[in-house]
């Protein structure tokens, strides 16, 4: 019997008419189709942030998998538990001691990657027309999952040291007095995406300070924390306070490919999660969490973030000196200690989306500022990413995005422009974007 062909002809509003109202907020990424075109081969990229795992020991994981599959195939294909397997929870515990962080593997539930971790904390916590707070400017993909719960996200303003703790308390003020109710603030503390800030100790401890005064809870999201670049890692805010929630991840220092993830929250928080981890997956990879307990067991896995730091040290030095050698008068940028992201402002008057298309003319891709603002600011900025081209590429980058520059400088000079222009669009973040 020969299978029926699909109809093709559906009316589009037989669907759009019974969407959620959620779904309005899960918006294509206007620069998504620039993306397409960031992928020739003669553009350079400096706009995506896929972790570089060129240098990892592929041979021998996929011996250890293939052994895994013989050995204990039958518990790793099956089902397992909601929270995640006891013995990975065990070993994170060990990871985020290097950080500063006492736990128990019973406080921690594994999740896909540290994404569906902060989709489960939302959902646990917000509902729609709630609040939550996050630093200006803040990760793309959380503003995505805020969004896709209807909560509104208030930036917080940021200085060279990140979060500023004095505009925390004026906002928690501000939000407050409009009658709104804040579920949490959610914060990068380390080399953040996009800004590349890290809050050095003493912030951390003032954030935390206000935070507990103003009875706001804090979302910690620290997926590059070991990748420190200069020196060792600031310890977590989660060290000094077991009520903040800890997202972390395998994504940066292994792989992301496998989707594995984690949440440390206090144990009424937990054991919701778990709910919640149930009702979205029944359970995390089971498959993916054993591959990496084995890694963890039989690799010299620190040796491998080690070689992972200098390798983006490298390129992050190359893009920090190409920005000093190139970059007009008038621009300036943050110099992250560790992570995957320079934060570029540009001189006023330049409108980095409407830069964007005359990027890919001088071939080269970075991701506009609005990207990592839920409220239409970032127009003066650009995220450049030095974690995957070499750092070659990267140079020639540079030089490309400042002759960019510069030719947007000549046409504000020739139209006697001064102010910025008005983004007439803001786009919705984007998958593409990480
Ligand atoms: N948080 C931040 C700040 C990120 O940059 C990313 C990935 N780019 C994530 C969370 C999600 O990472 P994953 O789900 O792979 O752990």
């Amino acid at each position: 019997m020969t299978a029926p062909t699909p109809r093709r002809d559906t009316r589009l509003d037989r669907f759009v008419d019974n969407y959620a109202e959620r779904t309005q907020g899960m918006k294509v990424s206007a620069v998504r189709a620039l993306f397409a075109v960031a992928n020739r081969p003669e553009i350079v990229s400096l706009a995506g942030g896929m972790p570089n795992i060129k240098d990892l020991p592929l041979g021998d994981i996929a011996d250890h998998m293939a052994e895994m599959i013989r050995a204990n195939g039958m518990q790793v294909m099956q089902y397992g538990s909601g929270q995640g397997e006891p013995r990975i929870r065990e070993q994170i515990t060990g990871v985020m001691a290097l950080e500063g962080i006492t736990a128990l593997a019973d406080d921690v539930m594994i999740s896909a990657g540290s994404q569906q971790g902060l989709d489960l904390v939302t959902r646990v916590f917000c509902d729609p027309q709630d609040v939550v707070l996050a630093e200006s400017p803040s990760y793309v993909g959380a503003i995505g999952t805020f969004a896709s719960y209807q909560v509104e996200v208030v930036h917080v303003p940021s200085d060279v040291s990140g979060l500023d703790p004095t505009a925390l308390r004026e906002t928690v003020a501000h939000v407050r007095a409009a009658g709104k109710r804040i579920k949490f603030l959610y914060t990068i503390p380390n080399y953040s995406n996009p800004s590349g800030l890290t809050q050095p100790w003493q912030r951390r401890l003032d954030v935390l300070q206000v935070c507990a005064e103003l009875d706001i809870l804090v979302v910690e999201d620290n997926p590059y924390g070991l990748l420190a670049l200069d020196a060792e890692p600031v310890p977590a805010m989660r060290s000094v306070d077991t009520d903040v929630i800890y997202l972390g991840s395998f994504s940066k220092t292994f792989a992301p490919g496998f989707r594995v993830g984690w949440v440390l929250a206090p144990h009424a928080v937990r054991e919701k999660l778990v709910l919640a981890q149930e009702s979205a997956t029944l359970c995390p990879p089971v498959f993916s969490q054993f591959a990496i307990s084995n890694y963890l067991e039989t690799s010299n896995w620190q040796e491998q973030i080690v070689s992972f730091r200098s390798m983006y040290r490298e390129r992050r030095d190359a893009m920090l000196s190409a920005l000093h050698d190139h970059m007009p008068a008038g621009t300036s940028w943050t110099r992250p200690i560790g992570g995957f992201f320079v934060w570029v402002t540009l001189p006023e008057g330049i409108d980095s989306q409407a830069m964007l298309p005359r990027g890919v003319d001088h071939r080269v891709a970075f991701v506009p500022g609005t990207a990592f603002y839920a409220d239409g600011q970032g127009n003066r900025n650009v995220r450049l990413s030095y974690c995957f081209p070499t750092a070659e590429r990267i140079v020639t980058g540079v030089e490309r995005f400042a002759d960019v520059v510069r030719s947007e400088i000549d046409m504000l000079d020739i139209f006697g422009v001064k102010s910025p222009s008005p983004h007439a669009h803001t786009p919705g973040p984007g998958a593409d974007v990480t």
